[in-house]
């Protein structure tokens, strides 16, 4: 099926309220373009270089979200232009973003990576680590940023009650940091969960974005 098919059955299965992220890592502007012309405006990169270089040459209603780890030495390359960062799994990178958000003079809306998964991960807080962060003296003073919600990725397992229980979890942090630092906040609205494996699941478990590559694009080359 051509990547217009693809993503015609997808949005059958989304509904209104929920954002799809077009994964797009390591495949080819032409590709990009097939989904754009299908009406699509919000791609998900994983790597700063690539997603810049993208962002140069695509046109520039689209809306580019990282979706990968960032390091914070290379936030200074996305910085000018992204719309959503997803990966947020420290203070220190919050700190870069709300920097550089200073520096061109932009707000800079994140997430807030959470990691339930069974998995030994490198990236994503803890549960209670994010309730830490927010309570801190030093997020306290941050301008720059805006969090928007929380991220996260079920185990990868075929295990569906495994992963059912992941994103339940995820929604469960979701609501706790909602009232107790967000209560006043409409802009925390997202969590940004589901992948092309799982996205039906998250949808029912309360997902508010899904970040979807392998089915519209089919497989990765790296
Ligand atoms: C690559 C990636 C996706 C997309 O995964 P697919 O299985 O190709 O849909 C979603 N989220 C993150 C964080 C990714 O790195």
């Amino acid at each position: 099926m051509s990547i217009a098919q693809n993503i015609q059955k997808i949005r059958r299965d989304i509904p209104d309220g929920v954002t799809l992220v077009v994964v797009s890592k390591y495949h080819p502007q032409q590709a990009l373009m097939e989904a754009y012309e299908c009406g699509e405006r919000v791609f998900g990169e994983s790597r700063v270089q690539e997603m810049a270089q993208k962002h140069e040459l695509l046109p520039k209603d689209i809306e580019w979200h990282m979706i990968g780890h960032l390091q914070t030495n290379k936030v200074k390359y996305i910085a000018p232009f992204v719309a959503l960062i997803h990966s947020v799994d420290s203070l220190e990178l919050l700190m870069q973003i709300d920097k550089q958000g200073a520096k061109f003079g932009r707000v800079i809306d994140c997430l807030l990576q959470l990691h339930v998964a069974a998995e030994e991960s490198k990236f994503g807080l803890a549960l209670g680590q994010a309730a830490r962060l927010l309570s801190s003296e030093e997020f306290a003073v941050l301008r720059n940023v805006r969090i928007r919600g929380v991220m996260g990725m079920g185990t990868h397992t075929d295990d569906m009650d495994r992963v059912k229980a992941d994103f339940a979890a995820i929604k469960g942090e979701f609501d706790a940091l909602k009232s107790e630092f967000f209560t006043e906040a409409d802009y925390f609205d997202t969590i940004s969960m589901g992948m092309s494996g799982d996205f039906q699941l998250a949808i029912n478990e309360g997902s508010t974005m899904v970040r979807i590559g392998t089915t519209i694009f089919g497989e990765r080359e790296k």
